[in-house]
């Protein structure tokens, strides 16, 4: 199936419907190890969305958070048109503690100005389906991790997952950089950053018009130029990727 993207809100539609249907489709399978999925569902694997007693297919919160980081640079926008003056990560980052709370935390005090916003009007969200430990343990803590004060060593994939808005919102130097401050809220591993902007800095190549392959290898180029030597692993993942296409 080709889908043909006409204009910008297309762009963010099809990024972040395709990444809701994609979390649906792989969450039933998520902790499954490859010979179970081929046992359960034959040798193709799962193949179709698996429905809830509801009729629907259930998101996780991959797909919760990437919703809580677009509400989150929207309201950056808004503060840098209103006020001249914002911090994206940090807007984030208090998006970030109102999907904390919807996972069943309590609301931290010292910021309850936060707890505000659409997102926190719609029941679903507050479906709990396997939060991340690190993104949870993380935004427990009083303080926030950055990428001098790193907040653990974790280089999972909590990062990643949740940051395609970057790339939809910023041009892919700027998503680059800001997506991965954001991901040293959460993770303080190179890898587990350096995923993050990686992820950002290709969706905004496609929507500059290069292919998924083009933004693949630009992305790599970009890469390279990093000083991180973790890098590299970000880089032979992508390389794996790109053969496995
Ligand atoms: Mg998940």
């Amino acid at each position: 199936m080709v889908i043909y993207i006409k204009n910008e809100i297309e762009y963010f539609e099809g990024c972040l419907i395709g990444g809701a249907l994609g979390d649906a489709l792989g969450w039933p399978i998520e902790f499954m190890k490859l010979n179970e999925i081929k046992k359960t569902y034959g040798e193709n694997g799962l193949t179709h969305l698996i429905l809830s007693d509801d009729g629907k297919a259930q998101i996780t919160d991959d797909t919760q958070m990437t919703m809580f980081t677009a509400e989150g640079l929207l309201r950056a926008e808004s503060r840098l048109t209103n006020k001249g003056i914002c911090h994206a990560p940090t807007v984030v980052y208090f998006a970030y503690q109102r999907w904390l709370f919807t996972q069943g935390y309590p609301k931290k005090k010292e910021i309850d100005f936060i707890y505000n916003g659409w997102l926190l009007e719609i029941d679903r969200l507050f479906a709990v389906r396997a939060p991340g430990n690190s993104c949870v343990s993380s935004l427990l803590k009083s303080e926030k991790g950055t990428k001098e004060n790193l907040i653990n060593n974790s280089k999972g994939c909590g990062a990643v997952m949740r940051s395609a808005p970057f790339g939809l919102f910023l041009d892919k130097d700027t998503a680059f950089e800001i997506a991965i401050e954001t991901a040293a809220l959460t993770h303080g591993h190179p890898t587990g950053q350096l995923a993050a902007g990686a992820l950002a800095f290709m969706i905004a190549e496609i929507i500059e018009g290069q292919s998924i392959i083009e933004a693949a290898f630009s992305t790599i180029d970009k890469l390279r130029n990093e000083k991180e030597k973790e890098s590299i692993e970000c880089i032979s993942k992508i390389e794996d990727a790109i053969s496995l296409s």
